[in-house]
């Protein structure tokens, strides 16, 4: 058995349990053994209720001292279970589980394990699991693996199947020699997909992790690096002249560049002016106006006679950068010819662009990656634009860029990173900084709230859907897992919450949701219709996170605010504040305890994405297992660039030394190395498609 044997060689997983595992992207052994588990439950030795801590997930161990009639909302049945030991007493509340009546019996005692949560005067654990000492005794003192579910796949299964896929799996031999192994105090590859999944304690979990973390940093790196283009300076195949059409597309426009804007500008028109090729990466924080500054480059490039391409990581944000710029030539009477190819087009609007593109009848392309497929063959490419540019791998770009014959490239990123990080993670790209926000924006209001707060939010969202504005609700999943009981936080779906919302708030109010696995053609009609005002209210997952411009949206509501890193909800925030009015963000926290709240008052206390990264690596210490993913955005599976810092300089360095020493890897020491990063550059998904 190898990486590339389908799951469904393994037993027990038959037709029904490989579509459930199609859901989660995993086909193949090695997919299955990659999708490491997304956090680890600790199983700690039961508490006194006394000690059992309002906020912490615990385990009691009591006896039931009183069972309440069962009570019925619709069609909800709650029962509540009164428990004591000799230090006082808790109540449990079930919902939909009538039957506990009959099989927890009165004096009995019973492990009970769940969220505590006090409740006016009293102690409550909300669906609690239930455990015989005996069993609990086999959980305790282990760090049990919590996988990514989907509806009907539980856990467990995925657990057995993993230890089943481990138990079967013929490792290769190792691919580093053992003096690297040594050097970086790395783990071999074998200890550490074992112990990721099934880990004996922290300590070794953490080793197995900085082995797995530093192969994907190691693997991206070598790649970026050993690319020709990238390494030496290009001559300007596409030298352009001053043209009025840019000055003259300023002087429309209603308001003035900020003085960040307007310098990045001059950086990029240099470069188009100058002697060589441009390599240039803008940074800007949510809402400078990076956009503006990549479609004066456009128009340069236009008005020179060439071809600009545009390629943005989701089909809504292409749909989207199209209509702000059909929009100018229609007000401006701006020189473009615009077409725009996304995947959900027909075949027959696909080739009608494609011959478009070809024949030179465009001189703007504005897509996604359906930009660089094989079939589009552009005229004259001068220009690159990559928007978001961390959701591409390295390969888009330059795939994108071999469209034409060096053509100039300009890729932007509102991801805030450390100067230091930078230069590691787009080696040789010229630096420009947009490090101001247009002038007049109304700073947005803030708050972090528990799960007691929403009939609240609920009634500020209806009064603002009243005022005409419109509001976006975030949560982690899509559909629910399952996995409810299991006795973590609970984690809120787009699909339920929305029925919530719906259910929740007046009648007239427009309610729809939007998600990652939805059709594109349906993301892309949800999305008009939140662009054009026919939805008030969007309930969806991150998916809206890059690019999304409505300037009329006002309230960004987030759901498990404790699951996102903090760079990722500055940059949900970033959805709203883009327009005249007043904006909110409501931060819904599940996790009450107080470093989790403290975590996200740094958002309350700061707009400046540099600043809020770096307070929240303050707070969690480097490599800290968090589970909470900073950077979710980047395309690196484990890694996280902020927290894993440190072990992305040293595989840089590792990286430099092995190209130094022995470029083409021809050295015999390294020919399972070779073989291994040359399969690695040709299965790396470094597209997250979403
Ligand atoms: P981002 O940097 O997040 O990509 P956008 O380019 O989408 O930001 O710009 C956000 C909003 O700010 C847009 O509605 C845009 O028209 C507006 N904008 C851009 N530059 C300025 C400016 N100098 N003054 C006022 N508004 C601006
Ligand atoms: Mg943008």
């Amino acid at each position: 058995m190898d990486g590339n044997t389908p799951i469904t060689e393994l037993k027990g997983v038959g037709d029904k349990t490989r579509k459930l595992f199609e859901k989660l992207d995993i086909r193949t052994v090695g997919e299955l053994l990659d999708a490491c588990p997304r956090d680890y439950e600790m199983f700690k030795e039961p508490l006194k209720i006394q000690e059992a801590a309002c906020g912490d997930v615990c385990a009691i161990h009591a006896a039931v001292s009183g069972i309440a009639s069962e009570r019925r909302i619709r069609r909800l049945s709650i029962l509540h279970v009164n428990v004591a030991d000799e230090t006082g007493g808790l109540q449990l509340i079930f919902y939909n589980m009538p039957f506990l009546k009959k099989t927890l019996r009165p004096g009995g005692f019973y492990i009970f394990r769940g969220l505590v949560r006090s409740k006016a005067a009293l102690k409550v654990m909300e669906q609690p699991k239930i455990f015989s000492m005996e069993d609990y005794r086999k959980l305790t003192d282990r760090l049990v693996p919590r996988y990514a579910l989907t509806k009907g796949l539980t856990n467990q299964a995925v657990q057995k199947y993993v230890k089943q896929a481990l138990s079967l799996y013929e490792f290769r031999s190792e691919y580093y020699e053992a003096s690297f192994l040594d050097a970086y105090q790395l783990v071999s590859r074998r200890e550490a997909l074992e112990t990721v999944h099934f880990p004996k304690d922290y300590d070794s979990l953490a080793r197995a992790r900085r082995r797995l973390v530093f192969d994907e940093f190691f693997e991206f790196l070598f790649l970026i690096r050993s690319s020709q283009r990238l390494n030496k300076e290009l001559p300007n195949n596409h030298k352009m002249f001053e043209t009025a059409d840019t000055v003259r597309f300023l002087e429309k426009l209603p308001f003035p560049l900020t003085k960040s804007q307007n310098k990045v500008w001059q950086e990029i028109r240099e470069d188009l002016l100058g002697e060589s090729c441009m390599n240039r990466l803008v940074q800007g924080d949510v809402g400078s106006g990076k956009t503006i500054v990549a479609v004066l480059a456009l128009l340069m490039t236009a008005a020179n006679g060439y071809q600009g391409a545009l390629m943005a990581p989701t089909e809504v944000l292409a749909v989207q950068h199209f209509e702000t710029i059909q929009k100018y030539v229609t007000e401006y009477g701006l020189l473009f010819c615009p077409v725009l190819l996304v995947g959900s087009m027909t075949a027959k609007e696909k080739r009608a662009a494609c011959e478009k593109i070809a024949a030179g009848e465009t001189n703007l392309i504005i897509g996604t990656h359906a930009l660089i497929q094989e079939k589009v063959q552009y005229r004259s490419l001068g220009l690159v634009v990559t928007d978001e540019q961390h959701r591409f791998g390295v390969r888009q770009r330059e795939l994108l860029a071999k469209k034409g014959e060096n053509p100039h490239i300009l890729v932007m990123s509102a991801t805030p990173i450390p100067r230091t990080l930078a230069i590691i993670l787009y080696g040789d790209l010229h630096l420009s900084v947009i490090d101001e926000l247009p002038v007049g924006r109304l700073p947005i209001k803030n708050c972090v709230v528990n799960t007691s707060y929403r009939p609240k939010a609920y009634q500020f969202i209806a009064g603002q859907v009243a005022q005409g504005r419109q509001v976006y609700v975030i949560c982690p999943q899509v559909e629910g897992d399952g996995d409810d009981a299991e006795g973590g936080l609970p984690l809120e779906n787009v699909i339920d919450y929305t029925e919530k919302l719906k259910n929740a708030l007046p009648s007239d109010v427009q309610t729809a949701y939007l998600h990652g696995k939805m059709r594109p053609g349906d993301k892309n009609r949800i999305m008009n219709q939140f662009a054009a005002h026919t939805i008030d209210v969007l309930v969806s997952t991150t998916v809206i996170e890059v690019g999304i411009n409505v300037p009329n949206a006002t309230v960004m509501m987030v759901e498990n605010a404790e699951r996102f890193g903090l760079a990722q909800l500055h940059q949900l925030r970033g959805r709203v504040g883009r327009g005249e009015h007043q904006s909110y963000c409501i931060f819904i926290s599940a996790d009450e305890k107080a470093d989790s709240m403290e975590r996200l008052q740094i958002l309350n206390k700061s707009n400046d994405g540099f600043l809020i990264a770096s307070e929240d690596l303050k707070l969690r210490g480097p490599g800290e297992l968090s589970g909470i993913r900073q950077s979710g955005e980047f395309s690196f599976r484990m890694g996280d660039i902020y927290a894993d810092a440190g072990l992305l300089k040293q595989a840089s360095e590792a990286v430099d030394r092995l190209l130094l020493t022995d470029p083409d890897l021809a050295q015999p020491e390294h020919v399972r190395l070779k073989a291994h990063l040359k399969e690695a550059a040709d299965t790396s998904v470094d597209f997250r498609s979403i």
